[in-house]
């Protein structure tokens, strides 16, 4: 009875809110994605489940950031960015030696974890972008293994060429958004990403890529269609990119 009250809790709070802006966690995520997610495409349902394991990773932040304030390394916490293209929140600015980073803190599972030689590319993407607006040009990160707390850390530095590219990129998108233009599916992008996509019932049907067509045939053989009609049209169509 319980149970079914905090999975009612958890829903409620699933919202989009109108935006201009980007966020800065959505720097290095698949832009066609992003567009979806401005115009308010429909999104899979995320589970109570999932929100709460987001809502861990909170705790989890606030559990080492609670060590860094015992140790006196810490500058600022939850520095908010609000620039005209994009907003974020970084975990804090730490001090070590007398000179300041930007700190991002992650939490991720044993195999992750284990597998980890350095930090993930889309949360390098994230960082720098946090060092040029703050302009702190060196960054830590930690990751926390979620199962048995164990820490890794590694030190960035800022690259003003990434940094500006990002920047660039979401400018481009920003134009995309208003102009109503749909980008295309990103060249090499991760089948893993697109299976845990937000929008991969509404993206996969205007699919003619090779990645997309085996997904659309994946999930219509799951649902008893045949696919083959559809594919064929989706083939003669081509790429479908002006909304
Ligand atoms: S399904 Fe893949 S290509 Fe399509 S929007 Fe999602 S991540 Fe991007």
């Amino acid at each position: 009875m319980i149970k079914e009250k905090i999975e009612k809790f958890y829903l409620a709070r699933r919202k989009d809110r109108d935006r201009t802006y980007f966020y800065i966690t959505e720097a290095g995520r698949c832009s066609r994605s992003i567009w979806y997610n401005f115009k308010k495409f429909p999104k899979k349902e995320k589970d109570a489940r999932l929100m709460r394991v987001f809502e861990n990773g909170d705790y989890t932040h606030m559990r080492i950031m609670s060590s860094l304030f015992s140790i006196g390394a810490v500058k600022a916490v939850e520095v908010a960015l609000e620039e005209d293209i994009v907003h974020g929140r970084c975990d804090g600015i730490v001090v070590i030696n007398n000179e300041p980073y930007v700190l991002e803190l992650k939490s991720i599972n044993s195999y992750g974890f284990k597998k980890l030689e350095a930090p993930k590319p889309e949360h390098i993407k994230q960082l720098m972008l946090y060092m040029h607006y703050f302009k702190i040009p060196k960054g830590i990160f930690i990751y926390e293994n979620k199962d048995n707390q164990d820490l890794k850390e590694f030190h960035i530095d800022y690259d003003k060429e990434m940094a500006e590219k990002l920047i660039e990129n979401f400018m481009i998108l920003r134009h995309m958004v208003r102009e109503n233009i749909l980008p295309p599916v990103p060249p090499n992008i991760d089948e893993w990403e697109c299976r845990f996509c937000d929008y991969f019932d509404e993206c996969v049907k205007k699919r003619s890529d090779f990645l997309g067509r085996k997904l659309l045939e994946e999930k219509n053989q799951k649902s008893g269609i045949n696919t083959q009609e559809i594919v064929e049209k989706v083939l003669e169509k081509e790429e479908e990119v002006i909304l």
